[in-house]
């Protein structure tokens, strides 16, 4: 197992032959906590809300993201996004592998508080603040914060003049998901004035942030980031400030292009801030963390079949066998599930994703991970739709999706990369709960022996 997270130790080998088992390890325990808990409801009878929508995530998943981080970014302390996903569990097993915290609110402040961490491995990392937020912070030592604008300068002056204040630039997000240049960054045009206004205002300036978008896909952005950051940390010493840390902000995704990404990132870092300059680099990444770690089950509560492009009705039985069920090979069906945009899956309205849906049990089988729970290419598979269950006709988690199983009511799907940006959007529209239960697992002993387990 992969259990040299704090000694610095890792062999790049070992890591991946640690991780091709962990994997294998996270497979078997999270088909078994998803296989046992459908496996005890039965939709027929159950009481309302037994059929819930849930989680199973694996701590693991978590751990692992963290050695892969330090291989790759082995200068670069990161500081968890909380806002990407505030679980509890999650936020422990981060405070204990040492990382900090970027927190945008005062209830996310307090969260990470409350679990003991140091108010120094918290940045508040949101350039327009609060009054009264700012206010609280103060009282509870959280120095570290963002700013990006003259306004905002003033505001830190009279509220809280101690901070240690980090000036967020402006990035190219162009190649990103989810684009912030719009709102948050200073243009390097105004930074020189904004060194000019602090140093009047008698402020302590500490860093330079920027965030180049989140899920962003062009490295170059990195590259380009960190020579802007360069040139401020120039602009702040004609102003006499040694600026000490660069924060290199998210934008990293959990898939193959982190590799890529932390190479060019890297490599710029080394270029414009080498170790010898003793700049500290962090970063905040969130989705890189969170994303892989939770997969989402939910219920079918219902199902529409069309017929030649319009919906078949009760009455036409010409088209369904004996049980029910349409054998039709031309039939496509409509499936409702018990989750959707304005639960879990307001990642695709907000965080603009594409979940997949695969089969966890049909037909009286659990078929978690096997190839009959996949999507299939062949021509005969059935046509699916994937619906959530509000009245709202924008509530479609998957517009077309075949399999060669057929689907009906209680049958479950799985949806994998669940973490990020999906709990925590969630609402309550028309009174679907968004508190669901979340089933943990570790695949990591590792992991396992820093939570205490
Ligand atoms: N830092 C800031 C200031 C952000 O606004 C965000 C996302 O909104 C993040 C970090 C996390 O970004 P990501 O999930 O891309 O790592």
């Amino acid at each position: 197992s992969l259990n040299t997270v704090n000694n610095g130790s890792l062999k790049h080998d070992d890591y991946l032959h640690g991780l091709a088992n962990g994997k294998l390890v996270a497979k078997q325990m999270i088909g078994d906590a998803l296989r046992q808990r459908v496996e005890s409801i039965d939709s027929e009878f159950c009481e309302p809300g037994d059929e819930d929508t849930f989680f199973v995530a694996d701590l693991g998943e978590v751990y692992r993201q963290h050695l892969r981080w330090k291989l790759n970014l082995p200068r670069v302390k990161p500081f968890y996004a909380v806002k990407c996903h505030p679980d509890e569990r999650l936020l422990q097993l981060l405070a204990a592998l040492g990382t900090g915290f970027d927190c945008a609110s005062k209830a996310e402040i307090e969260q990470v508080l409350r679990m003991g961490v140091d108010p120094s491995r918290i940045i508040y990392a949101q350039p327009c603040k609060t009054n009264s937020y700012l206010r609280y912070v103060a009282q509870q030592g959280v120095r570290q914060m963002t700013f990006d604008n003259a306004d905002e300068l003033r505001k830190i002056a009279r509220l809280y003049p101690d901070a240690e204040l980090f000036l967020r630039i402006l990035t190219d997000d162009s190649s990103s998901l989810c684009r912030f240049s719009m709102k948050f960054g200073a243009s390097l045009d105004s930074t020189d004035g904004l060194l000019g206004l602090a140093r009047q205002l008698g402020l302590n300036v500490v860093g330079v942030s920027f965030h180049v978008g989140s899920g962003a896909s062009d490295p170059t952005a990195f590259l380009k980031a960190v020579q802007d950051a360069h040139v401020v940390f120039q602009q702040a010493a004609a102003y006499g400030y040694n600026l000490k840390t660069l924060d290199v902000g998210g934008g990293f995704c959990s898939d193959d292009t982190f590799e890529q990404m932390a190479n060019v990132l890297r490599a710029a870092l080394d270029e414009y801030f080498p170790a010898h300059t003793g700049v500290n680099l962090i970063a905040e990444p969130g989705r890189y963390y969170a994303s892989s770690a939770f997969t989402l089950a939910c219920n079918i509560i219902a199902r529409r079949t069309i017929q030649d492009g319009s919906a078949v009705s009760v009455s036409d039985s010409s088209s369904m066998s004996d049980d029910g069920s349409v054998n039709n090979g031309d039939a496509r069906y409509m499936v409702y599930v018990n989750d959707g945009l304005y639960g879990n899956f307001s990642s695709i309205m907000f965080d603009h994703q594409h979940p997949v849906a695969k089969i966890l049990r049909a037909g009286g089988r659990t078929m978690y991970n096997s190839v009959a729970a996949h999507e299939s290419s062949a021509e005969d598979a059935i046509e699916y739709s994937i619906w959530g269950p509000t009245c709202d006709g924008i509530d479609r988690i998957t517009e077309s999706i075949r399999f060669r199983e057929i689907l009906d009511v209680g049958d479950w799907l799985y949806f994998e990369d669940m973490g990020a940006y999906t709990k925590c959007s969630a609402t309550t529209f028309n009174g679907f709960s968004n508190e669901h239960d979340v089933i943990y697992v570790c695949s990591e002993p590792g992991a396992m022996a820093l939570l205490g387990l």
